[in-house]
C-alpha cells in the first residue's frame, strides 16, 4: 500500500487540503492486542470522504493511508516513549507530551488503559515505518506546498481532523471535556495569519456550529512545519466533532455526514474565492 494518495485538483488553486489521520490500512506487521474496532477509535475516520469534493471545486487533497495507531505523521520523527521499544533508540529521544499522554509517533494507548502496539518494536521496526510512511506523507506534502506556491505565490493549506466529541485522559482537556462542533488552530498565528483564519471561523459559526479558536488544541506539527505566514504560506488547523457525522462506537458514518460534507463543499468555495489574485 502506498503510504498516501493525492486527488488532484480539477482546476488547481492555492487551497490545498490534507487529511493525515483518516488512514484505515493496517498492514500485516502492524501487531496489536486492541479489537479492530477499538483502534478505529484512534482514526479520524472518513474525514477523507468529508472532503471528497474538495479536487472538483479547486483544492488538491492529500490522504494518508495508513493509520495513526501505526504511526502518527503529525508528531515530531523523535517524539517516541522509550516505553514502546525493545532496546534503546541510538540517538537521543525528545518525547513531548504527546508521548507522555500515549500519543507520540508511535501510539503507546488507543483509549486509556489499551495499549496499540502488541510487543515492544525494534528500532528497524519504528525506523522502517518512519521511511515507508512518515517521510513520504511529508515529501508529497512539502511537494505539493512548493508545486503551489510555484504557481500562484501564495497558499491557503488546511490540515483536516477530526476528535471525540468527549475529551477522554489522553486528550489535553481531559475526562468527560465536551467538544465544540469545530476546533480552528493556527498555532496562534505562527502557522496562519488571523484573517485567514477568520474566514474559516465566521463562515463555519455563520452555518450555526460552534468554534472555539486554539483551544484546546493549539495546531500541531503538520501546521507548524508547513505554516510561514510572512512567506504567505497559512497552514490552518481544523477538528471537526466526530458526533456531527460518526457514531463514535460502531466507527461508521451516520445519516447526518452527508449535511456536514455540503456545509465543508461550502466552505471550500468560499475559500476559493477568497483568495488573493496574484
Ligand atoms: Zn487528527
Amino acid at each position: 500500500m502506498e503510504p498516501f494518495t493525492i486527488h488532484r485538483a480539477r482546476v488547481p488553486s492555492a487551497l490545498l487540503y490534507d487529511s493525515p489521520h483518516s488512514g484505515r490500512f493496517y498492514p500485516p506487521d502492524f501487531e496489536s492486542n486492541a479489537s479492530r474496532p477499538e483502534l478505529r477509535c484512534g482514526e479520524d475516520a472518513y474525514v477523507d470522504q468529508l472532503l471528497a469534493n474538495a479536487p472538483s471545486l479547486g483544492a488538491h487533497l492529500l490522504v494518508a493511508n495508513y493509520p495513526r495507531c501505526y504511526i502518527d505523521v503529525n508528531r515530531g520523527e523523535d517524539d517516541i516513549d522509550a516505553a514502546l521499544l525493545a532496546e534503546p533508540w541510538p540517538t537521543a529521544l525528545q518525547p513531548t507530551e504527546k508521548s507522555a499522554r500515549g500519543l507520540g509517533l508511535i501510539r503507546r494507548f488507543v483509549v486509556p488503559g489499551v495499549e496499540a502496539q502488541a510487543r515492544p518494536l525494534t528500532v528497524a521496526a519504528v525506523r522502517g515505518r518512519i521511511e515507508r510512511v512518515y517521510r513520504p506523507y511529508h515529501a508529497a506534502l512539502d511537494a505539493l506546498v512548493k508545486e503551489t506556491y510555484d504557481a500562484h505565490g501564495v497558499v491557503w493549506h488546511i490540515d483536516w481532523h477530526s476528535m471525540k466529541s468527549v475529551g477522554n485522559a489522553m486528550t489535553p482537556d481531559g475526562p468527560g471535556a465536551r467538544r465544540p462542533d469545530f476546533v480552528v488552530s493556527n498555532a496562534r498565528e505562527a502557522s496562519a495569519s488571523n484573517d485567514v483564519t477568520d474566514i474559516l471561523v465566521r463562515y463555519l459559526r455563520g452555518s450555526g456550529y460552534s468554534v472555539t479558536v486554539n483551544d484546546p488544541y493549539l495546531g500541531g506539527v503538520i501546521v507548524r512545519r508547513t505554516g510561514s505566514p510572512p512567506r504567505g504560506i497559512h497552514s490552518v488547523q481544523v477538528e471537526i466533532n466526530r458526533a456531527l457525522y460518526l457514531d463514535e462506537q460502531r466507527v461508521e458514518t451516520t445519516s447526518s455526514a452527508a449535511q456536514l460534507g455540503t456545509n465543508i463543499d461550502g466552505l471550500t468555495r468560499l475559500l476559493v474565492a477568497s483568495l488573493p489574485s496574484r
